[in-house]
């Protein structure tokens, strides 16, 4: 069976606990390989790596370590079919939405390579009689990134691509889920030419979670996943004196109004919906159609698309949407689906029963549609990251916007109108992190930055964009006085630019 260590000092090491956890091929339901869960003196180990290699690394200019970053882009090109493969061997997703999930992970290296003009700081000169007055970004030291299993390329590459390329090192405790792609991007780094010890891999369970919360030696984390542990994690880390930013879970609504173009709205919300068989934070999971009418087209359309939906092994070019990740989460989704009949939601689609000949013992689930679904059912309040679309019925616009707005999670949100003033009042009052127009998963790019509001983010900071500069960097702020010769006598009063 194939063993999966860690990555510590700048190549793969053995697991050392004894510990160890599954990685499944969610195809077929079997045991590809084990991972080892670090020991606390293993994690140590790695912050004590970090550690040595971070003055070094902080030292090196910036073109210098935006140049390891082109180069790594390079490597990523040369390796991009086989990482998809490895990611969706894994996770299960398609190797198309490997492919993105890969994608979306190198625009941020990207960014990452316009480093030296991102740390450029401010100057003010002649503040004041012979003052000069500026500030500069220095890197915070050892900075750590706890993600989730769901884009095990991605969330990786927003965490660890700006903290290094501000000159910190870093310490990744990636998904035990699917730990493989995020070893074989430490090995690529290493090839880039990144120096031993500046990214190093830790794979584990709470153990190896605990030690990076509470080592003094690291400075800041960064976590994704879902929203009881992002604010474990946040309420740990500032416990220890950390710079902590938590991203967590999500319920995220689509609203279609009467105008809108039905068919583009039906489009989105099957592949926002179901694709990835719903398990992304940025999935639609809440179809909020405006007025009967519109509720009735709706659901008539969604139907026999969802009915129809393709869903395959990974390795099928022709799958709309592979297994889900474990056997565990595929019954915590089913368990859902029986929950919301319980309430009394109708369930329009019943995909529970769905099984893929020849791969009966992979995690596949059918799509699922409820009607009818009430503001006061769990099956709305709670996430449920699976093939499950709740369709809300709104009777005016007024009670549309509120549905996100007062909902605990506000990561993203959409609006499907062709109504300009409409569209333009919804972005300006919903209570929502993200927001799209005609565009049902707004994950910005790269440059902007990313993070949901309410118990979908924990910390005043979101992540890529100019954020993660910030958020991996301290300010320090300097006032020259030059020429040094400048005699004024002892000062007993606080200065002031007179
Ligand atoms: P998860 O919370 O189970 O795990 C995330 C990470 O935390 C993993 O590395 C895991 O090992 C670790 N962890 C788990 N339990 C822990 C504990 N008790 N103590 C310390 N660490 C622990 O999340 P997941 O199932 O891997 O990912 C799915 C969740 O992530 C969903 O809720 C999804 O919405 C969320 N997510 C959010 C975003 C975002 O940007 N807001 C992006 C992707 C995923």
């Amino acid at each position: 069976m194939r063993e999966i260590g860690h990555f510590i000092g700048g190549k793969e090491v053995k697991g050392t606990s004894g510990r160890f956890g599954d990685v499944f091929n969610p195809n077929t339901g079997e045991v590809q390989a084990k991972v080892a869960f670090a020991s606390r003196g293993e994690v140590e180990q790695a912050i004590a790596s970090a550690e040595a290699a971070q003055p070094a690394w902080a030292a090196t200019n910036p073109q210098r370590r935006a140049r390891v970053m082109m180069k790594f882009l390079d490597l990523v090109q040369r390796e991009f079919d086989e990482l998809a493969a490895l990611l969706s061997s894994e996770h299960g997703k398609t190797i198309a939405d490997s492919r993105g999930d890969i994608q979306r992970g190198l625009e941020v290296v990207e960014f990452a390579c316009g480093i030296p003009h991102l740390l450029k700081g401010e100057f003010s000169e002649s503040a004041g009689p012979g003052i000069d007055l500026y500030s500069m970004r220095q890197p915070l030291g050892v900075t750590a990134g706890i993600t989730p299993f769901n884009f095990p390329a991605m969330i990786p590459m927003w965490k660890f691509a700006p903290a290094i390329a501000c000159g910190n090192s870093f310490v990744l405790k990636p998904s035990e889920r699917d730990p493989s792609v995020p070893m074989r991007i430490a090995q690529l780094l290493i090839e880039a030419g990144l120096p031993a010890g500046v990214l190093n891999v830790v794979n584990g369970d709470k153990e190896a979670v605990d030690t990076l919360l509470t080592d003094p030696r690291v400075r800041a984390v960064g976590f994704v996943g879902s929203s009881s542990i992002a604010e474990y994690i946040y309420a740990t880390g500032c416990a220890h004196g950390k710079r902590v930013q938590c991203f967590g879970g999500a319920k995220n609504h689509m609203i279609v109004m009467p105008d809108a173009d039905m068919d583009q709205a039906v489009d989105a919300l099957i592949g926002a919906g179901y694709g990835s068989a719903g398990e992304r934070c940025m999935a639609v999971s809440v179809a909020v159609p405006v007025g009967r009418k519109t509720a009735d087209i709706l659901v008539d359309k969604l139907i026999p698309r969802v009915e129809s939906l393709k869903i395959g092994p990974s390795t099928d070019a022709q799958a709309d949407y592979g297994p889900m990740v474990t056997r565990a989460q595929l019954e915590k989704v089913k368990s859902y689906v029986d929950l919301g009949v319980k309430e009394g939601a109708k369930l329009a689609v019943d995909g529970r029963g769905f099984k893929l000949q020849g791969y009966e013992n992979g995690y596949f689930m059918g799509g699922c549609l409820f009607d009818e679904v009430t503001p006061s059912m769990r099956i709305y309040k709670e996430e449920i990251f699976g093939p499950v679309l709740s369709v809300v019925r709104a009777k005016d616009y007024e009670e549309a916007l509120r549905l996100p707005s007062e909902h605990e999670y506000g990561n993203g949100v959409a609006i499907f109108t062709r109504d300009g003033d409409t569209a333009r009042d919804f972005t300006s009052r919903v209570n929502v992190g993200m927001v799209g127009v005609n565009f049902a998963i707004p994950v910005p790019l790269s440059y902007y930055t990313f993070g949901g509001w309410k118990r979908s983010g924990f910390g005043d900071l979101n992540q890529h964009g100019p954020d993660a500069v910030r958020f991996y960097t301290k300010t320090k702020t300097v006032t020259a006085r030059w020429p040094s010769g400048t005699k004024e006598g002892a000062e007993f009063v606080i200065p002031t630019m007179r």
